[in-house]
């Protein structure tokens, strides 16, 4: 019986698809599987009564760590699991501890799997992983993921540049939240949305706060994210940053619409000239009906009025055409106001100077920055609904002088300062909109700035700068 039993249990040993090694305290291996056997390659009894560390390893380096942690595993009496290279194929060996009946330590039991398959295959994926990091990593785009609930799963290094934060600043944080301006906030959110329905959605232009507080405009492409088993997890936003492009095509629209009102004005102009020349000629002759000559004198001076809203068309077309010279920017101001002073105290509009004195005179063309200064001073007014005031300021600074025009009028959403330099672009019923176009282009052709900084029901604030040292204005 004793026999059979012996035979049974020997059978159900080998039987074991892992292999099994018994091992005594001195790391010798009393007894082992026939599976251990073809793990290894080796008979029985080349196994049995050998160094199981010796037996295990090839490489001296790597048999000394083991047997340091093998040592550490007999004095700790823990289940331990490691995978172990062997030949170049791996192994993941788990490490039992063995007692007798009175609880002593007597050795370990090692339990060997053949995992060379599978670690081939977390090779790959480990590359194929590095593979496509590199590529995220590389790409001179912001990369961003999204969860359902748009909180920051990932990002690229570019996006952590862009914006000025560090990565882990980043993830976990609601992105709309805190990279988004408050004015893109609405549409973004609706964009997402839609994305998470399943729409993919490109170049919609949003752009990002950077921990500066500045925007940097971006060109998006975003689509919705899933998982290996086809769920939807969340939103990859893959973006470019279109600032400089904006800037071009601003300045391209100028162009472009400047090169047509010359154009057309100098074909309005001719017809106009022969228009009011013919009343003239008339009004010269003497014309007994009054009512006649008195339409003679208005269409003479509606030909003139035509005429300077052509001028005023053509000096925004060719803001770079006039007369160049040293400019006292303190005395123009104070000419411009004293043209609209009167009708500004009319309005309830307080007007408030506070100039430096001894300001460096500027190179410009004087008329043109007197209707950049009409221009601002006229739209501040309208932004001024029942009273209110404009406050003019002018600083040097590092050899640039700065005027602002303050006003505490409506003031104005981030979205509407994006779009009132475009010609043509008003929100008053009998504006133009060209007003700013033209400023934009004069103060561009005079080396300068236009900025606005506003709040809506608080005011703007307009602040032109302007260098002094300017060799050539062409
Ligand atoms: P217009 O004055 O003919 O409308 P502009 O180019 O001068 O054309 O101005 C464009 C638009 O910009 C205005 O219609 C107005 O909505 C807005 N705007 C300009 N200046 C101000 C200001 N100081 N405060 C509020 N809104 C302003
Ligand atoms: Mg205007």
């Amino acid at each position: 019986a004793l026999r059979l039993a012996a035979r049974e249990w020997r059978t159900t040993f080998d039987a074991i698809g892992d292999g099994v090694a018994v091992l005594n305290r001195n790391a010798t291996v009393m007894r082992c599987n026939k599976t251990l056997t073809g793990l290894l390659g080796k008979g029985f009894k080349d196994i049995i009564g050998c160094d199981a560390h010796a037996l295990m390893h090839a490489g001296k380096i790597q048999q000394e760590n083991e047997k340091c942690s093998i040592q550490a595993m007999f004095e700790t009496s823990r289940r331990e699991k490691r995978i172990m290279n062997i030949d170049s194929r791996w192994f993941s060996v788990v490490v039992d501890p063995l007692f007798d009946e009175r609880k002593h330590l007597i050795g370990a039991v090692h339990i060997m799997r053949d995992i060379t398959e599978q670690k081939k295959i977390e090779n790959n994926l480990i590359e194929e992983t590095k593979f496509i990091e590199s590529i995220v990593e590389t790409a001179q785009a912001l990369i961003v993921v999204l969860s359902r609930d748009f909180g920051v799963i990932g990002v690229n290094t570019f996006c952590e540049n862009t914006l000025g934060y560090k990565r882990d600043e980043i993830i976990g944080k609601p992105w709309i939240g805190h990279f988004v301006p408050l004015d893109y906030q609405e549409e973004l959110k609706k964009i997402l949305t839609n994305c998470l329905a399943g729409t993919k959605i490109k170049g919609h232009e949003i752009p990002v706060l950077t921990r500066e507080g500045a925007e940097v405009f971006i060109s998006w492409h975003s689509a919705e994210l899933k998982n290996a088993a086809g769920e939807n997890i969340g939103i990859v936003s893959m973006g470019y940053d279109i600032t400089q492009r904006k800037e071009i095509e601003k300045v391209q629209r100028l162009a472009q619409l400047g090169t047509l009102v010359s154009h057309m004005a100098h074909e309005v102009n001719n017809p106009l000239m022969i228009i009011s020349g013919r009343a003239q000629i008339a009004l010269a002759e003497k014309i007994e009906n009054k009512e006649v000559e008195r339409d003679m004198q208005v269409i003479i001076n509606e030909c003139q009025r035509a005429k300077d809203i052509i001028q005023r068309l053509l000096r925004f077309s060719r803001p770079s055409k006039g007369e160049i010279k040293l400019v006292d920017i303190n005395q123009a101001l104070d000419e411009v106001i004293s043209l609209v002073e009167h009708q500004f105290g009319l309005a309830n509009v307080r007007l408030g100077k506070n100039y430096q004195a001894g300001l460096p005179q500027v190179l410009a063309d004087e008329r043109q920055l007197h209707e950049v200064f009409m221009n601002l001073l006229t739209n501040a007014k309208d932004a001024i609904e029942n009273e209110g005031g404009i406050e003019i300021t002018t600083t040097a600074e590092n050899s640039q002088v700065i005027i602002r025009f303050r006003d505490s009028g409506a003031g104005m959403s981030k979205e509407l300062i994006s779009k009132v330099f475009d010609p043509f672009f008003t929100t008053k019923e009998k504006g133009t909109g060209l007003g700013l176009s033209i400023c934009y282009s004069i103060i561009k052709t005079h080396g300068g700035e236009l900025q606005f900084e506003s709040e809506p029901g608080k005011g703007t604030t307009v602040t032109i700068v302007l260098p002094v040292e300017q060799e050539t204005v062409n």
